[in-house]
Parts: structure tokens; sequence; C-alpha cells
């Protein structure tokens, strides 16, 4: 994986019919490699970003006319010469043109291999490396905004500057341990200490910043769930400003989920339409309602729906409690709001109290219900709800704004570091905890070699994030995710 002595070639453009195709070559015979097959100049007497109009020739067969770009090592992507040719985007020339190199001694590009490459010789650090991948596999405003942050170094700086004070300390713990014998102190424990709680505040507050950072990157599970007839159906389409979804008017016609992504404001929100949530009568049903109750638990959001004017309080009280699981974010929404103070709608013939009728002889305004209906529903328990209508389009904005919200607690001012990358989550994690141990050790005055043994710990997790730690396997696990011409 980490031999980089040979010269690699992959197509860097995707696979397909296009205008253009650029194939991309790499290593100390790059330029060589293209000239021995390149009729107009002599590559290797241009310089460095240059770019030159040709032909490419398989000995006296031409196979497509070209345009050849130079970059002459260190002065490229990789440090390496790099030549990237574009040429006409055939399946049947792509692959000649790379079966040609191959012929005159280059090697097919493992995926990846390009960026490992930049990484090793020193042009991106790890966390710039896999910030490339995340900017390629970027799909909104949000995550191309935190890559490109990313890759521009934000992350590694930060934790560039941190790793070296604690370097210092480490030798000068060292030192004492070369002086054991005398029993001094060349790092002051106040100092450590101080240091120590700095950078552990700075380590959390990255460790906080993934809840969002995955969000960017990855999208938000978020579940709609509620009773049958609800209007969960008519809801997504709502959210989603078109008819996707079958809404119809048999309870539990929903038995499928459906996922859609709603993007509000650059991130991703992954919609998830449920079965109803009621007491499952049928077999089919019962899967419905198990998936629901999964899907919740995979879930970041859950938006529970319920139909204003035909729920009790009872059953609204019981359906909150049941879908209540740590880690979701809970959003209670009462649909149906055009129907309150409706005559029609007090028809619940139950022993309970229904939802409507708190409103009924209420001066209750249903253009702004969130606000009056507060007052109403705190004597029961109940927690903030807002109030729309799927189908008359009220209030969605505002709903919008709420899920929006409970990713993005607080705004997004777009030079803040995100951590998105689980790898570095957790290299952060155990960063976190080797530094506890490192203040133990202040607090309880262990000796200086099991301290120095603790902050080279720390410094070992840190350094994994930008790859002054790395392995083999490490580096494999990475690049191996890449794909081929990257
Ligand atoms: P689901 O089973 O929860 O997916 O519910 P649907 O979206 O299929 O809606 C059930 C019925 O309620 C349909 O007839 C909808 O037209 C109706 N409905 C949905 N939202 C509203 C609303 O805000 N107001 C009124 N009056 N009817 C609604």
């Amino acid at each position: 994986m980490t031999d980089n002595t040979d010269t690699i070639v992959a197509l860097a453009t995707p696979n397909g019919v296009g205008a253009i195709a650029v194939i991309r070559l790499s290593g100390p015979d790059a330029i060589n490699i293209a000239n021995s097959v390149f009729k107009g100049k002599d590559l290797s007497k241009q310089a460095s970003h240059t770019i030159h109009f040709g032909s490419i020739a398989d000995g006296d067969l031409i196979l497509d006319e070209v345009l050849v770009s130079l970059f002459v090592g260190p002065r490229s992507y990789t440090r390496e010469n790099v030549v990237e040719i574009s040429c006409h985007a055939s399946g049947y020339i792509i692959e000649s043109i790379i079966k040609l190199f191959i012929k005159k001694g280059a090697r097919s590009a493992k995926p990846g291999e390009f960026t490992l490459r930049a990484f090793l010789n020193g042009q991106l650090d790890l966390s710039q490396a896999e910030a490339v991948a995340d900017l390629i596999a970027s799909n909104s405003k949000a995550s191309q905004q935190v890559a490109l942050q990313q890759l521009r170094g934000g992350f590694s700086t930060q934790l560039q500057a941190l790793r070296e004070q604690l370097v210092n300390f480490a030798s000068l713990i060292e030192l004492e341990l070369d002086f054991a014998e005398e029993d001094v102190e060349f790092a002051n424990r106040d100092q450590l200490k101080q240091l120590i709680h700095e950078i552990t505040k700075i380590v959390g507050r990255l460790i906080n910043s993934f809840e969002l950072g995955n969000a960017i990157k990855n999208g938000v599970n978020t579940v709609i769930a509620g009773r049958p007839n609800a209007g969960k159906s008519t809801l997504l389409n709502a959210l989603l400003n078109e008819e996707r979804a079958i809404v119809s008017h048999i309870p539990g016609t929903t038995r499928d989920t459906i996922e859609e992504v709603l993007n509000i404001q650059g991130i991703n929100f992954r919609l998830i339409d449920t079965a109803g949530i009621r007491e499952a009568t049928d077999a089919i049903e019962q899967i419905g309602v198990q998936r629901t109750m999964e899907k919740i638990s995979q879930s970041a959001l859950l938006v529970y729906v319920f139909d204003a004017a035909e729920i009790t309080i009872e059953e609204l009280n019981n359906d909150i409690a049941s879908l209540q699981k740590p880690g979701v974010t809970m959003l209670v929404v009462a649909n149906k709001a055009d129907l309150l103070n409706k005559s029609e709608s007090q028809k619940v013939e139950k022993s309970e109290r229904s939802f409507a009728d708190l409103f009924a002889n209420q001066n209750f305004d249903k253009r702004d219900p969130s606000t009056s209906a507060t007052s109403l529903l705190q004597p029961f328990g109940l927690p903030d709800i807002i109030f729309i209508s799927a189908k008359e389009k009220h209030h969605i904005d505002e709903l919008k704004h709420k899920i929006y919200s409970s990713a993005v607690k607080d705004q997004l001012s777009g030079d803040e570091t995100l951590v998105t990358n689980i790898r570095h989550l957790e290299a952060l994690q155990k960063t976190g905890e080797a530094l506890v141990r490192v203040l133990g050790g202040i607090d309880g005055s262990i000796t200086s070699d099991f301290l120095s043994m603790d902050i080279k710990q720390a410094l070992h997790y840190l350094g994994e994030i930008t790859g002054v730690v790395t392995t083999d396997d490490l580096l494999e696990n990475i690049f191996s995710k890449f794909c081929i011409g990257k």
C-alpha cells in the first residue's frame, strides 16, 4: 500500500460517455511515459503547469487528439510528476490510452492512491486527505463547506497547536526521568494542569460538534410517526411540496416506510413516513408497528403527528410516553388544526376528554395556535405542541424551522471546526480519556514515568487524527474507501 516508487495511472473522471475524460498519471516516470506516446512537442522540455495539444499514438495508430497538462513535482497534487490527459470520453479511447500507458510502464492505481501519495509526500495531512473524499461525496452546501474547511486545514491547525504544547511538557517530564535520583520537577505541575484543562475543553467541544458535523455530512434520520389517518402522508407531501406518498382515507394504508430527503438550509433530513402506531390488529400491520419502533430507535428526530380533532388527551399522553426514546428528539405536531373549533370535529364519543374539547369554548387563535394553546395544554402535562394543517399547508414553514433547529442548536457561522468523521471522534474520545488520566495522575502525585505514559497516549491519539501517527492498516482502511482515480 505504501510503495510509491512506481508510476500509477487511472481515469480521474466518471466512467461513461461524455464530452471529455481526464486520465491521470502520477509518479517519477509520468512525463516520460506520456512523452513516449505523445505526438506534438517534447513534453520533457516543457515547463510545469502548461497545457499542450497533440495526439496519443500507439505506434502508427492515432488513438485520439488530446490536451496534456503537465505538473512537475513537487508542484502537483501528489508532489510527484503528474500528467493529465484530456481526451474524448469514449470508453474505447479511454481504455486504449490507459492500456498503452500500462504497456509503457505505468500500473493501474488502487482506490485513493493519488490522495494516499499526496498524504505520504506531505502535501496533505490525513484529516485533509479524508476531507477530499468528503468533498467529492458532499451533496449539500453545508456538507461541502464543512469538507472544504477541513481540507483547508482548519481542524489540523487547531490540533497541531495543542499537540505541540503537550509535546513540550512531555519532553520536560522525560527529562525528569533522566534525573530520577535527584527528585526534580522541570515541568511545572500547575501549568501542566492548566494546559490539560485547556486541551480537554477544546477536545470536548470538538467531540460535541460531531452531532452537528455528522448531521451535515450524513443527514439526519427523521421519522414521521403517528396513528393511522393522523395525516402523516399528507404532512410528508406538504414538507416535500409535492405528491409523493400515497394519501388515502383507509386507516393504515401507508404500511411500508417511504424515504424522502428534505433539505432545510443545507441540512438533509431523511424523512421516513411510517405505518401507523395504533395497536395493531392484523399481522401485516403488526410488522409495520414494530418497524416504526425500530426506525425511531435508529433516528435522531421523531416527528410525532396526531389528529387534533380526534385524539383524546389520554391517548395523546400515552403515545408521547410510549414513543419517547433516549437520544431521539421528539417534536409533537397537532395536525388538522383547521378542524379545531369546528362543530363536526367535536364528535369524539369517548369517555375521556378529547384534545379538541380543550379548545371548544376558548378564544383559540387558529392563525397563531402555538402561542394561544400553551396555557391550555400545561395543566395536562403536555409538552410544547406545534399546530399545523398539513392539508391546508398551514404552519409548514414553522415546522420546518423547528426541525432545522432540533439539529442545529447554534447557528452555523461557517468557520467553526466541526468533527464529521467517526474515526476522528473516536480518537478525540480516547484523547479525552488519556487527559483525564493525566489530570488524575498529577493530583495523585504519581511518578513522572507514569505521567509521561499517559501524556504520550494523549499525544498518540491526537496524532492519529492528522496522521502524525499512522499504521499501514489505518491507511489501508481510509484510502480503500476512495474511488479509483482520486
Ligand atoms: P396517514 O394515515 O397518517 O398517512 O394520514 P393521511 O395523510 O393519509 O391523511 C388521512 C386523511 O386526513 C386524509 O383524508 C387527509 O386528506 C386528511 N388530512 C390530512 N391532513 C389534514 C389536515 O390538516 N386537515 C384536514 N382537515 N384533513 C387532513
